[in-house]
């Protein structure tokens, strides 16, 4: 179905908020959890097919599971966030254009405390790993870096590291597939600021940090379109599996990412991840070619 927003949800998107909801309330009854999806966009007329699908499938990998404990593992999602305590976020199917087009996407799972990501968990399951093989989940814990792992268990866990590069001109960025979701021509006079003369590598979804935490990208650019904020769970896994793998995770003006202000970035705007050595040139580049922040 299309949301509100004009943006696709699917079964997957639903099943997916209820699996995990399930599993964290099993494991943390007490942790309140901010997921994407809201429990009202299956209720009504004209969602009747997507419900039953929801719960058809939800009975083949639950058996015995109710539609009532379903609904109200989708319903109790809505965790406004804030400054204080320990909560979770949730995107169930991040990209979910990609998944819809085979593309990549991802499972994004973070543990946010007194406004800090203490934990974030990244599963990418059209990711290709080093080993050739695909499937991979990123999982990134505060100060005991960033770790992959290989979704169908064949592989060791690796643990993961920024690119190693010092002269930014030797960048390759990763930006949105989707146009609308981040100005790309901007994003290109950034990267010829910084002489980056690679073309950019474009994918739906958090997957985007992933490359970056192993190095295959070293640079994620997102340059807001129109004042657009950014959704809390669109953010919190992927910038903290950056920053355990030694990068730096801001706003395009160079603003640490606010974590405290609800469902929504409200006090950034875009996003610039990179390593650590080249972070402060990409922002210097951001700021000479993008206009100055409005307020
Ligand atoms: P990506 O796959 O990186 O392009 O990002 C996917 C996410 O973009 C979705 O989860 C949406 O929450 C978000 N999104 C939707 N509309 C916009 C927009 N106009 N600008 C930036 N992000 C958006
Ligand atoms: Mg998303």
């Amino acid at each position: 179905m299309e949301k509100a927003d004009r943006s696709p949800v699917t079964v997957a998107d639903l099943g997916s908020q209820v699996l995990i909801s399930l599993a964290l309330g099993a494991a943390f009854p007490a942790d309140p959890l901010m997921g994407e999806e809201d429990a009202s966009q299956i209720r009504g007329n004209a969602t009747g097919d997507i419900r039953a699908a929801l719960h058809a499938r939800l009975a083949e990998l639950i058996p015995g599971l109710d539609e009532q404990t379903a609904e109200a593992a989708l319903e109790r999602c809505d965790d406004a966030g804030g400054p204080r305590g320990r909560w979770w976020t949730l995107d169930p199917v991040d990209g979910t254009k990609g998944f819809l087009r085979g593309g990549q996407y991802a499972v994004a799972l973070a543990l946010i405390e007194d406004g800090a990501v203490q934990l974030g968990v990244l599963g990418c399951p059209n990711l290709e790993r080093a080993d050739g093989r695909t499937g991979s989940i990123f999982v990134a814990q505060h100060g005991r870096g960033t770790w992959e792992l290989a979704l169908d268990g064949e592989a060791d866990e690796t643990r993961v590291r920024v690119a190693g590069i010092c002269d930014p001109s030797q960048a390759r960025y990763a930006e949105s597939l989707e146009a609308a979701h981040s100005a790309q021509d901007e994003a290109l006079l950034i990267a010829e600021r910084l002489g980056i003369t690679e073309p950019p590598l474009r994918l739906d979804s958090q997957v985007k940090y992933g490359l970056v935490a192993r190095g295959d990208a070293s640079v994620y650019l997102r340059i807001p379109r129109g004042g657009y904020v950014e959704n809390i769970w669109d953010h919190a896994a992927g910038a903290i599996v950056v920053t355990e793998a030694g990068g730096i995770v801001t706003d395009v003006d160079g603003v640490p990412l606010d974590w405290t202000t609800g469902r929504r970035l409200d006090r950034n705007r875009g996003i610039i991840a990179a390593p650590a050595a080249i972070h402060g040139a990409v922002v210097a580049a951001a700021r000479s070619v993008l206009p100055v922040r409005p307020g």
